[in-house]
């Protein structure tokens, strides 16, 4: 016998979760010249995590508060109680350069379709670097800042001379697969990229840092910003507790501890100021990023 019981809360914010998001799909954000993450799936809500915690202490019916909300989701984001997380995910249309792609696909949990270039013929859009992720590098010190239009220039001709090969390939009657061999690492890719929430915020914590290279960190900026529209509660811990956080081992905190009780404010200070500037850097890149995405 088949019955239907929809009785139950879990039930209830998954009818809800499914409204939120079918307002949010197609939330399109664009990334440099030709790129861009778009919006196409999601499953869950900040408020069903919080239903599927709640199966472990069987009180799926209880009330549920904004308040309670947000104390459980911190809390498990602090203690690492990750599992309701996997039971959500996100799915975005993605275009990025083929060498951020590369980068990308490391998070290997991910489940994706990219665009066959063996079934269609590349348009030769390619990355060029621009004036923006241009001003987030940290050039090296040896950069001679002189040359920075002749080198944006041999970027830009190397890519055009590949792809005028690949167009007199094509011309020629060979096939995409073979004449895709001469295409550049800086041609553009279009994929449909699924990760679970705990996955992703995995990735973010390693994109989004201030070490990760500046396309990546793009993408990933813009990946949190769309998350943090389905899941505010959830992307507001993730960012204090997992991304803008520091961690001691214990041979420094006992140095520390040493240098509190000789007294040693000082020694004190620069140990915690250098991880404490890190984390200030971190966040200001990643506001001015979402300034600069919002636009
Ligand atoms: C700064 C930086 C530099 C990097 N440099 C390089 C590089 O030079 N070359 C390179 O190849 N990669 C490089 N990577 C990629 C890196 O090694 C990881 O593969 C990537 O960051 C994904 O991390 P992850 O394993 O935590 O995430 P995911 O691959 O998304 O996996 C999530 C979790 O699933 C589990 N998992 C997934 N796959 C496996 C598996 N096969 N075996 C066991 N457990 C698994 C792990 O618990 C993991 O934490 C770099 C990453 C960063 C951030």
């Amino acid at each position: 016998m088949i019955t239907k019981d929809t009785s139950g809360e879990y039930i209830n914010e998954v009818k809800k979760s499914y409204e939120k998001i079918s307002e949010l799909l197609g939330t399109k954000i664009d990334v440099g010249k030709a790129g861009y993450v778009k919006l196409i799936n999601a499953y869950g809500s900040d408020a069903v995590i919080v239903e599927s915690a709640r199966q472990s202490y069987k009180m799926e019916d209880a009330e549920l508060s904004e308040a309670k909300i947000n104390n459980m989701i911190l809390s498990m984001t602090k203690n690492g109680h990750t599992s309701p997380f996997e039971q959500c995910s996100l799915t975005f249309k993605i275009k990025m350069p083929i060498f951020v792609h590369r980068q990308f696909v490391r998070s290997r949990t991910a489940r994706l379709n990219e665009a066959s270039m063996r079934y269609t013929k590349s348009n030769g859009e390619c990355w060029e670097p621009d004036e923006h992720t241009w001003e987030m590098r940290n050039l090296s010190k040896d950069f001679d800042e002189s040359k920075e239009d002749s080198i944006v220039n041999k970027i830009k001709k190397s890519n055009k001379a590949s792809v005028e090969v690949y167009n007199t390939l094509i011309n020629e009657k060979v096939v995409p697969e073979l004449a895709r061999t001469v295409l550049p690492v800086a041609s553009y890719t279009e994929f449909v990229w699924n990760m679970d929430l705990n996955n992703l915020r995995k990735m973010l914590a390693l994109r989004l840092d201030g070490h990760a290279q500046k396309e990546i960190f793009q993408f990933a900026v813009a990946i949190y910003m769309l998350s943090e529209k389905v899941f505010p509660v959830t992307m507001k811990h993730f960012i204090n507790e997992m991304y803008l956080t520091t961690r001691f081992n214990y041979d420094t905190l006992e140095s520390i501890q040493r240098a509190i009780y000789a007294g040693e404010t000082d020694a004190v200070a620069e140990k915690i100021d250098s991880r404490r500037l890190e984390v200030v850097r971190n966040r200001e890149a990643l506001l001015k990023e979402i300034d600069y995405l919002s636009k």
